[in-house]
């Protein structure tokens, strides 16, 4: 069973932090230079951020 939680990333392009959710089921984007830090795949996002902490 897959626990969803949230994630602290940071992004490819330009290493600001977001915090992502794990689970999210639409795209998430950089909010500063667009990136895409997480897709979605079915039931189970796909993170292509660097992953920097799992947050509870
Ligand atoms: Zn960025």
């Amino acid at each position: 069973m897959v626990r969803s939680k949230f994630l602290k990333v940071t992004c490819p392009g330009c290493e600001n932090e977001s915090v992502i959710f794990s689970n999210s089921a639409t795209t998430v984007n950089c909010e500063l230079c667009g990136a895409t830090l997480v897709t979605p795949t079915g039931g189970r996002a796909s993170v292509t951020a660097k992953v920097v902490e799992e947050l509870e």
